[in-house]
């Protein structure tokens, strides 16, 4: 019998593309201004400076394939990016065996009041009501690297209704994949079932009720999510 004075839910899983097994989700970082393109749409200075993360919740996580429009919120962005799900992970890792923690990729949306963002970082707040609101990660499955490679080039593209809004190459990243890692790992400790959030290429613009989404990744497939 458990002691557990609540039941708790089960951790949010995803799909492993081509098994019927699934991975346990942890917890999720995200990096911000990742490609050059969108900091300078967002109004900041491209140069490689440190990176900077926030956080989602792993609940946050969807895979049903549709985003409903959160409350709160009169202009809520996609945000297309690569997802990093770790299988080990650790403190201090070095660059040259980031990589080796890594289970594999899939493709994930960072859905974005952009509204309350603007508001949050005029006031100098955190952005938590803007980023980790309920359902504000629609996923994909995971593709294991060892079905697929490790990504470090790729097309990222995003349509919606068929219209190209977002696009780029995974090669964009100001900072990469390995350095990420070991980037976040200096400052948490990393764990299997981690996921990052690799960043956004330019184009993110707001989407309303009816919309469908269509993201891709070269080497990862598509995603389709409608905002209902
Ligand atoms: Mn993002």
């Amino acid at each position: 019998m458990s002691d557990l004075v609540i039941e708790l839910p089960p951790a949010p899983t995803l799909e492993v593309a081509g098994t019927n097994k699934r991975f346990g989700v942890r917890r999720i970082y995200c990096i911000g201004r990742n490609y050059a393109a969108h900091a300078i749409e967002m109004g900041h200075n491209p140069d490689r400076e440190d990176p900077f993360f926030f956080q989602k919740n792993p609940n946050n996580l969807d895979s049903s394939g549709e985003f409903p429009y959160p409350p709160r919120s009169s202009d809520v962005h996609h945000e297309i990016e690569m997802a990093v799900a770790l299988h080990s992970g650790g403190s201090n890792i070095p660059l040259a065996s980031a990589l080796d923690h890594v289970f594999g990729y899939g493709i994930a949306l960072d859905m974005t009041r952009r509204d309350l963002q603007a508001e949050q970082k005029k006031a100098g707040r955190p952005w938590e009501i803007a980023k980790a609101f309920e359902r504000s990660a629609p996923c994909g499955p995971i593709h294991p690297a060892s079905s697929v490679g490790h990504l470090d080039s790729g097309r990222v593209l995003l349509e919606v209704n068929g219209q190209r809004r977002q696009e780029g190459d995974l090669n964009q990243m100001i900072w990469k994949v390995p350095e990420m890692i070991s980037y976040l790992s200096d400052y948490f400790e990393l764990a299997a079932g981690d996921i990052i959030l690799s960043g956004t290429p330019s184009g993110v613009a707001a989407v309303e009720r009816g919309d469908v989404m269509k993201a891709e990744i070269e080497g990862l497939g598509s995603l389709s999510v409608s905002v209902v």
